[in-house]
């Protein structure tokens, strides 16, 4: 069985939780303010906030822009949940958009449209850890006076325009999820140029407390805090950042591994006409946290689900991303949309499968992979 997703763990991360669990510090502490300080240079931000997830970068960054009941958000419909949800959490409105069919990913033209006097914000999405083309939906939100939060969760690391993904718009969220590019089991960060932002997420994330109340047990600090703001409880431990930490150093390592393999299944789809390969952007390089496989359905005797069931007949997990947020109930019982409001989107969700691609594959392993797909595509050609 070659499982969907493995996540690399070595015997440093092992080391490094087992030092935590003896150091008797577990909550948020140093190990958080090291992983902080390193991301936020190894990605050249001015600020990291570590917290417990990236849906709490999100909620917290659409927190600190000021977002307000009645307020609209333009986003991706072809995302996950996060993305939406978060907006939800105002009493505001996600307004979604199609995608582009060449890279899953929103862009200027697509968003422009859905634009109103209520937009604050965008939130672009990474699909696949694809950067989205930033200078036009920045050149928009500067004309339009909207936000960007990057919906980072896909994206480390990710080039665009030769730098990476992590600075340029009012916050960035990462996420250290189990199945993403870094992991700390559960966990995330987020990314902000301005010291003001920063603070506001820093105190939210921590009950609305004053600064630095993290520190209230250890020796030397002090019991004293005053609760300035009702905030929220997304805090990282210092458990999950010992792991973050190892993880942060091996991301380029890990990006080497996904990429060849990326290459070895560019090598063994890219001459059949039952699927299309993913395609890089010229602006940019690709995270590969997922490798979306496409395909040709009129070439196939059967649909996207018959060919997922004969792989795991043959023991190759897969996954869909995304199936897009205007399918499901909530957004269409609650905010009226409805199958067919974005084709593209719905169209390629359709014909997408998302195969296995992780550092701790074997070639032996992307071979078995390669070849069932090709056998499966085969077997259902018409
Ligand atoms: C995984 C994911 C998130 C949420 O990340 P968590 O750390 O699990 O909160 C948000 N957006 C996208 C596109 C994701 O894939």
């Amino acid at each position: 069985m070659i499982p969907f997703h493995a996540p690399s763990v070595g015997e440093e991360e092992i080391a490094e939780v087992v030092d935590t669990l003896r150091s008797g510090w577990l909550t948020t502490g140093h190990r958080v303010q090291r992983f902080e300080t390193e991301f936020a240079a190894a990605v050249g931000a001015r600020h990291a906030v570590a917290l417990n997830s990236a849906t709490a970068a999100l909620h917290l960054a659409l927190e600190a822009i000021g977002l307000r009941s009645g307020d609209e958000v333009v986003i991706p419909t072809y995302t996950f949940a996060a993305t939406g949800e978060v907006v939800a959490y105002f009493q505001a409105r996600p307004v979604l958009v199609d995608c582009r069919a060449d890279t899953l990913n929103i862009d200027a033209a697509t968003i422009e449209p859905f634009i109103t006097p209520r937009t604050k914000a965008i939130i672009p999405v990474h699909i696949a850890g694809q950067a989205c083309d930033m200078d036009g939906i920045w050149a928009l939100a500067r004309q339009r006076r909207l936000k960007v939060i990057e919906d980072a969760a896909h994206a480390l690391p990710t080039t665009y325009r030769g730098r990476l993904i992590g600075t340029g718009s009012d916050a960035v969220a990462f996420s250290f999820y189990a199945t993403k590019t870094i992991t700390t089991g559960e966990g995330g960060m987020v990314t902000v140029d301005d010291d003001a932002l920063a603070a506001r997420i820093r105190m939210m994330s921590l009950h609305g407390l004053s600064h630095d109340a993290w520190n209230r047990y250890a020796v030397g600090g002090s019991w004293h805090y005053d609760i300035v703001e009702f905030g929220f409880k997304y805090n990282l431990t210092d458990l999950a950042a010992g792991l973050g930490l190892c993880q942060l150093k091996r991301i380029h390592e890990f990006l080497a591994r996904r990429a060849q393999i990326a290459t070895m299944y560019h090598q063994a789809f890219g001459g059949l006409e039952t699927c299309t390969v993913p395609e890089v952007a010229s602006y940019g390089s690709h995270a590969w946290h997922l490798y979306v496989l496409r395909l040709n359905l009129p070439a196939l005797r059967v649909g996207r689900d018959d060919v997922i069931r004969a792989l795991r007949e043959r023991g190759i997990g897969t996954s869909v991303h995304f199936r897009p947020l205007h399918l499901h109930s909530v957004y269409q019982q609650r905010l009226g949309y409805r199958p067919g409001d974005f084709p593209v989107a719905e169209r390629e969700y359709e014909r997408a499968i998302s195969l296995p691609i992780y550092p701790g594959m074997r070639d032996e392993d992307v071979a078995v992979v390669s070849n069932a797909v090709v056998d499966v595509l085969t077997a259902f050609r018409k």
